[in-house]
């Protein structure tokens, strides 16, 4: 298995539909296995396969204590109304905001066998943030990000700072869709930012 560069935003391969897969072959296999390991290492919920540069309909994600992956996924029932709720991703790290999902999906596909599976997923104590994770994915292969759907005023960078005890916080730093553009495009994030140290030198040492 293999920890795969994850792709950051303002690649091109975010911001187009990736392609249905016709045959689960070895390759999407060690794929999703290399996927997984990839998410895991990057502590994420998620990761959709443009997210490593590979641009299939593919992802995997949690959903409580397990790891799913999915091929071809399909939401088929949204239910429960729309929530709110805070996300990031790992493409745009250093960043966050408020995105309104459905608060339980249905969501199929085949997994990496080739199976056919079913799952449903629901935003609570049992299962994390299951169903937003898979609503945020699916977004990454029609090549939506989140940010896209974020409620404006909501979108912040997050800071690395102290409270009165000097124990370290993450204190919001409200800003906006352009800036954190501006900032991804010039590869040169905020002073301070809480972003992973691998994922800061993918972005700030990545080449042109
Ligand atoms: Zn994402």
């Amino acid at each position: 298995m293999a920890i795969l560069p994850i792709r950051i935003w303002g690649d091109p391969v975010l911001t187009k539909r990736a392609e249905a897969v016709d045959r689960i072959t070895a390759e999407e296999r060690k794929l999703i296995k290399d996927m997984i390991e990839t998410m895991e290492s990057a502590d994420g919920a998620g990761l959709a396969a443009p997210q490593v540069g590979v641009s299939k309909r593919i992802f995997v994600f949690r959903r409580g204590e397990k790891t799913h992956a999915i091929i071809n996924p399909r939401i088929v029932k949204r239910e429960g109304g729309l929530k709110v709720g805070q996300e990031g991703c790992l493409s745009i790290p250093g960043v966050q905001a408020a995105v309104p999902r459905h608060v339980r999906v249905v969501v199929t596909g085949r997994d990496a066998r080739g199976k056919a599976v079913e799952y449903e997923c629901e935003d609570g104590d049992e299962q994390g943030r299951a169903a937003t994770c898979v609503q945020h994915e699916i977004d990454h292969l029609d090549g939506v990000m989140y940010l896209d759907r974020a409620e404006v005023e909501s979108i912040s960078w997050l800071m690395e700072g102290e409270d009165e005890d000097g124990e370290e916080i993450i204190i919001l730093d409200p800003t906006d869709v352009e800036a954190i553009k501006a900032a991804y495009k010039a590869r040169r994030l905020p002073r301070g930012i809480h972003v992973p140290d691998v994922l800061r030198e993918r972005i700030e040492g990545r080449k042109s």
